[in-house]
This record gives C-alpha cells, sequence and structure tokens, in this order.
C-alpha cells in the first residue's frame, strides 16, 4: 500500500481534509488529523468517498454527438462553434456556466477566457443558487466579499446561533465541533432559527420554527430590541460604521415590539423575548447562517439584518464572535476569489469600477473588459430560451436538475445552437442535452486549490490515474482558448502555474484596499505548491527576507472595513414577502433542502451503498394533520404540484415540518428516479440584487397518486422500468434496489417478472408464493444457492423491510434458514435483520439500535459503546436520541397502563 495522499472531500463547504491510501483496486479514505477544518473527522459522506471511485459511468472520450472523437476534434469543434456565434451575433450570444465542483484554477482560466478574452461577462456558477446572497450582503456591509471567522470561533462563542442551517446534515463536521466545545464548556447556548424542526435542533437550547421568509423581522426586531435596552456599541459605531440610525429606525418601524415581531414570524413571543435577551447578555456571538437565508427573494437582506446586529454590537473581528455564512459547495469560495460570479472580475474586484478594470486589463495584456455585469444564473438560462445566448458551455455541473423552474431550463438547452458540457459523468439529465461532450477529471485525479468556507485555501491532490481520456478542466479551458486564437494568455504547464497566476494578480496594485490578497504565494514554486499546506486567506507577501507568508485567521480585528471610508455599513432591511404566496389552489408551501447522506443530483454519492441506504428515496415531507387533512397517509404515493411542474414521492410525516409546509430533498434526477426532480417545481423569482433563487418557498398543493400496485425488487442484474408507473433506483451492495408502483396491474405477475430474466439459465432456481385475490406475490431467483434477485409486490405499501434481504446479496450462499424465510422477507431469528440503516459510517440499522436501547442502552453514549452507532461522523446522533426518546415513550406507556387498576380508571 502506497503512503496517503493529503487531499480535500470534494463536498461540502467544511472543506475537510482528506487521508486517501490507494491499496490495489481499492481507496480506503480517512480524515485528516493535521487539516484545520476538520482535525481528522469525516461525515458519513466524506466517509464513503472510497466508494463513489468507480469506473462506472464515467466520460472516458470526448463525443460530438452520439461519436466518440479524438481531442484535436472536440476542441477545434468548441472552439470554432463558439467562434462563430461570436462573429454572428457578438460575445454576449455566448456564456459559460460553471460550478463549485471547479478547483480555482480551473476557475480562474474560465473566468479570464470569457471577461478578458472573449470579452462578455455570462459566466455564472451554480453558486449562485447557494451563497450569492451572502456575496451581495457581505459587499454591502464590508465593501467586500468577506467571512471574518475561522471555525475556531465556532468553539470559542458563548452563544452559537444557527439561522436557516440543518448544520447535523448539510455541515456535519462543524456541527460536531459546536457539540465537542459545548460538552467542554457547558455554559455554551445554540439557537437553532428554522421552519423545519431539523435533526440540528437535537443540538438547541431554544428553537425559533419562524414563519417561512420572516427572517428579517426577526433581526429587525432584535436590532430594534437591542436599541431599546441600551445594548448597543454606540462607540463602535461611531468609530467604524455608517447607517446605524437609519438601520435601526427602519427596525423599529418594520419589527416594532416583540409581541408584534413573534406574530409576524409565527413564534412564540416569550421564546423570541429569550432570545434577544440571551443575545443582548453574550458578548461571544457567532450567527452562522446558509442557504436557509440566502436561497430567497430576500436573501441579501437577510443576510444584511443578521451582520447588522453584530454591527450594532461591535461582535465582529474578536475571538467567538461575528456573522458567518457558511458555502454549500467545496469551493464557492474559490469561484468567488477568482470571480467566478456574471457580476465580479477576479481577485475581488468589479467590473463596474474603472481602476480595477484597468489593473486587470494592464495585467491580464488586454484592451478591453466588460463594463457591466454578465448574466447571471436564471437571467442566462432565460436568455437561451429566448434566443439572446446561442452557445453555452457547462463545466462540472447539472443544471436540468439544480435550477429552478427546470423543465424551461431544459427547454432553453434544447433551444440553443451549441451546448458544450464538460463533466466526468457521462449520463447526467444535462449531457444528455449536449452537442459536445467533453471528459472532465474526477475526485481523486484532480490536482489544484480549494477554498473552504473559513477561507482555508487547501490542495485537492490527485492519487489516482486519469480515467480513459479524462483531462484537467483547467486544460480543456486552456485548448480552447488557443484553438479560439488567443496563443498568449493561456500558455499555462500545470496548476501551479495559474495559482501563481491568480495569486499574483491578487497582490497587483493592491495597497491594502482589498482584503483578498495571495501576495505571499504568488512566487511559490512546484514543490512548494506541492506541498502547501492550509492556509486562510490573506496571505500577503512577507516583508522581511527570512520571513514566511503566514495566512490570516480572522479578519476586522484592526476594526478596518474595505469601503472606501474603512468603515462597515448597516444596511436598512425591510421585511419582504415571498414573491408567490399560497392561495387557495396551492395552499401549501414547498421548501427543499439537502438530505445527511446524498450531495447534489447523486452522480457520485448515488454510486456508494451504505450512502443510499438511509434515506434511499425522495419523498415529501408534511405535518401529520395535513397529511390527515389531504386524505393521505404516509408511505402511500403523493403527486405534488406547483405552477411550474410536479412530481411524484411517498409520503412521509417525519414531524419536522410545520403545517401548512412540505419538504422535498433535492438529490434525485431522471438517472434515479422516475418523475422526481424538484427544481421543476420551484419558481424563478430571484433577490432582484444577487440574482439567488427562492429554492425555500414555492406554494404547492399535493394528492394521491392512486395506483394499483406497489412493490420492490432487489437485483444482481439491471431491470428496465419501462412498464411501471412510478420508481426509484437505489445503488446497494452487490445488487440494485427498485422501489415501484403501477397503476395496471400485469395478467401475470410471473411473466411480467419473468421478462427481466429472460438470459437466466434454466439451472437457474425459482421460489414462488401468490395470493392472486389479494394481489400479493414474491419471487426469489437463487443460482448455485446464491440469491440473484427478489421481486415483492402487494396492493399496499406496507411491504417488508428490505434491509435483510439486501443482506443477502453479500452472503456467498443462502443459508437453509434464509432460504425458508426468503419469501416472507424477514429473517427468522429477529436479530439477523438490523432493519433500515441510521448510522451509515458503520452500517447500524434501526432495529439493531433499538435493540440496544431495549437491553439497557439508555443515552447515546451507551448505544455508541455497544454498537459504535454515531462515534464516528455523528450525523446520526440526533435520530438515536430521537429512538431512544420513542422506547422511553413506549416504557412508561406500558408503565402507566401497568398501573391502571381494574376498574379502568385513569391515574392522575
Ligand atoms: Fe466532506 Fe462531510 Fe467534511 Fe463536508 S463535512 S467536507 S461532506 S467530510
Amino acid at each position: 500500500m502506497n503512503g496517503p495522499t493529503r487531499t480535500t472531500c470534494p463536498y461540502c463547504g467544511v472543506g475537510c481534509g482528506v487521508l486517501a491510501r490507494v491499496a490495489g483496486a481499492e481507496v480506503h479514505i480517512s480524515g485528516d488529523p493535521a487539516h484545520p477544518a476538520n482535525r481528522g473527522a469525516l461525515c458519513s459522506k466524506g466517509a464513503a468517498l472510497g466508494e463513489t471511485l468507480q469506473p462506472t459511468g464515467r466520460l472516458l472520450r470526448p463525443r460530438i454527438g452520439a461519436r466518440e472523437v479524438g481531442w484535436d476534434d472536440a476542441l477545434r469543434k468548441v472552439a470554432t462553434g463558439f467562434r462563430r456565434v461570436i462573429e454572428r451575433h457578438g460575445a454576449n450570444a455566448v456564456a459559460f456556466y460553471v460550478s463549485g465542483q471547479l478547483l480555482t484554477e480551473d476557475y480562474y482560466v474560465a473566468n479570464k477566457l470569457m471577461k478578458g478574452f472573449i470579452g462578455s461577462a455570462n459566466i455564472d456558477t451554480n453558486s449562485r443558487l447557494c451563497m450569492s446572497s451572502a456575496v451581495a450582503a457581505h459587499k454591502r456591509a464590508f465593501g467586500e466579499d468577506l467571512v471574518g471567522v475561522t471555525y475556531e470561533d465556532l468553539e470559542l462563542a458563548d452563544l452559537v446561533v444557527l439561522v436557516g442551517s440543518n448544520t447535523a446534515w448539510c455541515h456535519p463536521v462543524l456541527y460536531q465541533r459546536i457539540i465537542r466545545a459545548r460538552e467542554r464548556r457547558p455554559c455554551m447556548r445554540v439557537v437553532v432559527i428554522d421552519p423545519r424542526r431539523t435533526p440540528t435542533c437535537d443540538l438547541a437550547d431554544l428553537h425559533l420554527p419562524l414563519r417561512s421568509g420572516t427572517d428579517v423581522v426577526l433581526f429587525n426586531g432584535l436590532l430594534a430590541w437591542l436599541s431599546q435596552q441600551g445594548l448597543l456599541n454606540e462607540e463602535f459605531l461611531d468609530a467604524h460604521t455608517r447607517g446605524a440610525a437609519r438601520a435601526v429606525l427602519v427596525a423599529e418601524n418594520t419589527a416594532g415590539s416583540i409581541l408584534a415581531a413573534a406574530h409576524a414570524c409565527g413564534v412564540d413571543a416569550s421564546t423570541l423575548q429569550l432570545f434577544y435577551e440571551w443575545f443582548g447578555a453574550s458578548e461571544r456571538v457567532i450567527s452562522m447562517f446558509s442557504q436557509g437565508v440566502n436561497q430567497s427573494s430576500s436573501g441579501t437582506d437577510k443576510a444584511n439584518s443578521i451582520i447588522n446586529v453584530h454591527l450594532a454590537t461591535g461582535r465582529i473581528g474578536r475571538p467567538g464572535m461575528g456573522p458567518f455564512s457558511v458555502t454549500g459547495q467545496p469551493n464557492a469560495m474559490g469561484g468567488r476569489e477568482v470571480g467566478g460570479l456574471a457580476n465580479m472580475l477576479a481577485a475581488h474586484m468589479e467590473l463596474d469600477n474603472e481602476e480595477h478594470r484597468a489593473l486587470v486589463r494592464q495585467f491580464w495584456g488586454v484592451s478591453e473588459l466588460p463594463e457591466r455585469p454578465g448574466l447571471k444564473a436564471i437571467e442566462l438560462f432565460e436568455a437561451m430560451y429566448d434566443g439572446r445566448v446561442k452557445a453555452v458551455w457547462i463545466m462540472a455541473t447539472n443544471p436540468i436538475v439544480s435550477l429552478p423552474n427546470a423543465a424551461r431550463a431544459r427547454e432553453a438547452l434544447e433551444r440553443c445552437e451549441l451546448v458544450v458540457v464538460s463533466d466526468c459523468v457521462a449520463a447526467t439529465d444535462t449531457t444528455a442535452y449536449a452537442h459536445v461532450l467533453l471528459p472532465a477529471h474526477a475526485w481523486g485525479e484532480k490536482d489544484g486549490t480549494v477554498t473552504n468556507s473559513d477561507r482555508h485555501i487547501s490542495r485537492q491532490r490527485a492519487f489516482l490515474a486519469p480515467a480513459g481520456e479524462a483531462r484537467a478542466d483547467w486544460w480543456i479551458i486552456c485548448q480552447v482558448a488557443r484553438r479560439m486564437g488567443y496563443t498568449r494568455g493561456f500558455e499555462f504547464e500545470g496548476p501551479e502555474q495559474i495559482f501563481a497566476e491568480h495569486a499574483a494578480l491578487s497582490a497587483y496594485g493592491n495597497d491594502g484596499g482589498r482584503a483578498f490578497d495571495l501576495g505571499g504565494l504568488a512566487m511559490l514554486s512546484a514543490q512548494d505548491y506541492a506541498d502547501l499546506e492550509p492556509v486562510p486567506w490573506p496571505v500577503r507577501k512577507a516583508l522581511g527576507v527570512d520571513e514566511r507568508p503566514a495566512g490570516t485567521d480572522r479578519l476586522f480585528t484592526d476594526r478596518r472595513f474595505f469601503h472606501p471610508d474603512q468603515r462597515a455599513r448597516l444596511v436598512a432591511t425591510r421585511p419582504r414577502a415571498p414573491r408567490y404566496t399560497r392561495d387557495e389552489e396551492y395552499p401549501l408551501i414547498l421548501n427543499t433542502g439537502r438530505i445527511r447522506d446524498q450531495w447534489h443530483s447523486m452522480t457520485r454519492s448515488g454510486l456508494a451503498p451504505r450512502l443510499g441506504s438511509h434515506l434511499p428515496e425522495p419523498y415529501i415531507d408534511m405535518h401529520a394533520a395535513d397529511a390527515l387533512s389531504f386524505g393521505l397517509r404516509q408511505g402511500t404515493l403523493v403527486r405534488a404540484t406547483t405552477r411550474w411542474g410536479s412530481l411524484v414521492a411517498r409520503l412521509r410525516t417525519s414531524g419536522e415540518v410545520a403545517r401548512g409546509s412540505i419538504f422535498v430533498p433535492i438529490h434525485w434526477s431522471d438517472q434515479w428516479a422516475s418523475d422526481a426532480r424538484v427544481g421543476a417545481l420551484v419558481n424563478p423569482a430571484a433577490d432582484p440584487i444577487s440574482g439567488e433563487p427562492e429554492f425555500k418557498h414555492t406554494p404547492a398543493r399535493v394528492e394521491p397518486f392512486l395506483v394499483a400496485w406497489y412493490g420492490f425488487a432487489l437485483s444482481r442484474g439491471q431491470i428496465p422500468m419501462d412498464n411501471v408507473s412510478w420508481w426509484v433506483r437505489v445503488q446497494g451492495l452487490h445488487f440494485t434496489r427498485y422501489e415501484m408502483a403501477g397503476r395496471n396491474v400485469p395478467g401475470s405477475w410471473e411473466g411480467w417478472v419473468r421478462r427481466f430474466w429472460l438470459n437466466s439459465p434454466d439451472a437457474a432456481e425459482w421460489i414462488e408464493y401468490e395470493d392472486r385475490a389479494a394481489g400479493i406475490y414474491r419471487v426469489a431467483l437463487l443460482r448455485n444457492e446464491r440469491l440473484e434477485a427478489c421481486v415483492f409486490i402487494s396492493p399496499r405499501p406496507d411491504l417488508p423491510e428490505r434491509g435483510w434481504l439486501a443482506g443477502l446479496f453479500s452472503a456467498a450462499r443462502i443459508t437453509v434458514q434464509s432460504r425458508a424465510s426468503l419469501l416472507s422477507g424477514r429473517a427468522r431469528d429477529p436479530a439477523a435483520d438490523t432493519g433500515a440503516t441510521v448510522c451509515a459510517c458503520f452500517g447500524v440499522g434501526r432495529n439493531a439500535i433499538k435493540a440496544a436501547i431495549a437491553d439497557g442502552c439508555r443515552d447515546t453514549r451507551a448505544v455508541g459503546e455497544r454498537l459504535k452507532a454515531g462515534t464516528n461522523c455523528g450525523s446520526c446522533v440526533p435520530e438515536i436520541r430521537r429512538l431512544i426518546a420513542e422506547t422511553a415513550a413506549v416504557t412508561n406507556d406500558v408503565a402507566r397502563k401497568d398501573q391502571v387498576p381494574d376498574d379502568g380508571t385513569a391515574i392522575a
């Protein structure tokens, strides 16, 4: 086995360090103890990275249409295609749509090509969908897009406020850091502000389930209350800010009293008052916010209302305090740094600033730069739809799944003259619309840098040879640039040269007026770059000869901000209702988000069996009382419809969703389910400043999706889903699982099932059970005493759990006992069925945890000691705690019943 390669996780914005050890065909993944983000910890997704590195589904060679071609043909096709459109229709008729999955070096050359050489600002990124409201808010408040805190500040805070962030599932390693910090310092308090009662609330001393879209009222109310209580830091406000008086006045006028704010937000007034009091009394406060704040038609104002209360109290720039926007993607921050958004230039410079444009023009050696912002994501696809943009190059993202109003985005691609897609995966919902497909490196092959949510620049290092003819994104972009005639400016031979140029640009003409400065890294040798340790920017040039450039943990420590007058701004924020509101036809509000074990459109995480076992299907989560009033039953199929589209998924009543709302996860695409792309339902409203779409608030309705039968199949081979009304595909270990349902009952179930296995040799053993009258059919296929496949059909959704049957696919042969139980779907020995996965890291199921609880494990620590569940990433701890509480409730209930006297009178 080779020594480990130190690299970085490609999923969320925590940016955990990863050690990857290649051992033959296997890659062993562990957390990097030396990385400051995670100190050796990984979440379930990071820990399963080794399972996603398989060659299955990789795009191995360039394609033009369906034809595989050589690189030269493909690159020439892209270059001439773009050139032709530019000559005929101008530079603004072409666009790049890129991704927070790209490395900084890839992003840098893409931005340089579009803005510096093609001469358009039409380059935008899927990060627009995730955190552009935070970017806009930072720029308004601080004069530059700056996150001032470090992860360590979360541990130093006395009060951690989590706003619109299901940290337990979306940034699990940060969640674990907060948990451990509170174990060390029990005085630390945690407040969760979120319409849903997410697993993150497990940690909360206070949960404020505010009404969707009312964040500005809540924080304006806090600002007004702080002012009334005389808790503003007048000295700080006078010396270092502007706009406080107006911000406070607007806050007072719009939020009113605590009672009025509580009423508007739909929360209990005494709970809101308690939060305000805790905030007022805690000097060290961190307000960490994420997509629940950003993904809104008033996302920028929401973020500024949070920043305002920190500026108003001077709680910024010191240990354990400050506003903290955490990004969703691994390199959203890197994209911001190089200007990957249509309204930014490069190195945090501004398109509409003549001085900045002059600097970049000189540095790049170009005569012109666009003076106005290009098209932001939603506008960009709209421009493709109406023909203004005729050629697009999509890099490392799947907009047909992730954009709002996704059906229109699909049509926009269909209307485009030239669609180029670079990706590492061959079949995605988006690659289906590509005229040219370019195979890019996947994680494990990539070599470059990323920046995480607390400004640490880390290396992603390659530890695998590229699959097929895959190439680095930066190489592909530079090759196209050269073939477009830009022979100077794209001669890079490695990512270290691009990084050096990027770093040099950040320091160019920078007298300290721009915080983003990597001058200290501009002269790195190739070896220095290879060995680069995680470092938080700014990394300014060292002054002394022997001095090594060091990073900067915390910003604003000198109370200096980056507006020309070096003062921060409090921005007066007026609450605005979401663009579309519920009505009789659409009486519910659709909220969307991530789940614990999947990532984006599942092109990678969907390949890892252990990640598919926790929540294997898309679902529509709703309050049980709403389900009752709409005549819907948990576990049945339901259609959710909005003005923009619809999907079908099973109904869940988890208890997390407030009345009047539904929640649907974002991950499922047409590759994994028949009809579950939630992007198709999301409204296209966007924040007028940031352009970030409103993913958290779309009016919707739900209704039953009536079917005649439900079923599932587990099979070593693929099964065509061409004859069913609804299906979901899940990758298992040595099998594929299909959940399915149909409106038509086949004449013969046996005939229907046998066509899946037409090629099965006669020697296969066929075990079958059918109750025609009841509509029940079950079959198992064995070959050489090994389970090959099984199918279970019923008119009702309450089929056996799949866990025990799934485990049989890992057995070399079926035992006599298992064979006897096969068609019951349940192990004869209950202990053999560990149940649906709760802990993905150690594959521990619900039944096993319940058995341990019944056997005396009364807290999560005891469960962890017995089963290891919850002892790695800890993301499942809230679920284990819930199982313990449920068991306690059942036990108490039984105890109460045991005490009921014979005459039946209740115990008081
Ligand atoms: Fe990766 Fe998990 Fe760390 Fe995020 S928290 S970077 S998904 S290991």
